[in-house]
């Protein structure tokens, strides 16, 4: 790729040849290899939408709160394309209640920078089968890491994990997928703690969505806001 113009759309430089100068990759491999798949496909293919964004800004119409796990990418679930979805993602797709204590909040930053300044009509809360996150908050398995934060996170959700995981009339699976569809319907009412969420909601202006993701069938369940209950939606 051309140093002056980043629009130069030359072959990604071969591998063996920054081997022969020593010079470390500036990016991993296959990530420039991806790259350059997009900016000689997708990008020549929709540049009028692309510049379109660029000139406009962006207006999504709605906010995805998804899980960081790599199997769950909210753009390729709902085939979305550039522009169209506010995508914030954390560790178990989890919403914090509003807690305006001067600390540092990126969940409810991305929630107030969606909703004031980009006037979002919808959030939805995605979750997904085989979640580690909510594997770990059950306590059938080994912490997801020894450090600082994730532990405190989950904590979020310790006590309804507590309380699933002592039933004794639900099989390992059961319970996870049962804590996986909780936690969704724990982070949609901490949605409504947030004041400008709860206005917006309450003069229809937003709407809060549940929904799962199962990885293995491909599945999606939505939540029904009667019921709190996950049912598959009509599709196609
Ligand atoms: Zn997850």
């Amino acid at each position: 790729m051309s140093k002056e113009s980043p629009l130069a759309f030359g072959p990604a430089r071969p591998a063996i040849e920054r081997f022969r100068t020593s010079m470390p990759p500036l990016l991993p491999p296959h990530l420039l290899a991806g790259y350059h798949k997009f900016i000689t496909g997708r990008y020549v293919t929709e540049s009028e939408h692309y510049r379109s964004l660029a000139r406009e800004g962006q207006a999504p119409e709605t906010m995805i709160i998804a899980c960081c796990d790599s199997r769950t990418a909210p753009e390729t679930v709902f085939n979305a394309g550039p522009g169209e979805l506010f995508v914030l993602r954390n560790v178990a797709n989890l919403v914090p209640p509003y807690e305006p204590d001067g600390e540092f909040h990126s969940t409810s930053a991305a929630l107030e920078f969606a909703v004031q300044s980009l006037r979002v009509k919808n959030i939805v809360v995605m979750g997904h089968g085989r979640c580690g996150g909510i594997k770990a908050a059950l306590g059938k398995a080994a912490p997801l890491s020894p450090g600082d934060f994730i532990g405190k996170w989950m904590s979020l959700i310790a006590p309804a994990a507590n309380t699933v995981a002592t039933s004794t009339m639900m099989t390992a699976t059961e319970r996870q997928t049962a804590l996986e569809r909780i936690s969704i319907r724990y982070s949609i009412a901490n949605l409504r703690t947030f004041p400008c969420i709860k206005i917006l909601e309450d003069k229809g202006k937003l709407t809060l969505h549940g929904a799962w993701f199962d990885i293995s069938t491909g599945e999606l369940w939505a939540m029904n806001k009667e019921t709190g209950d996950f049912e598959r939606p009509e599709i196609g």
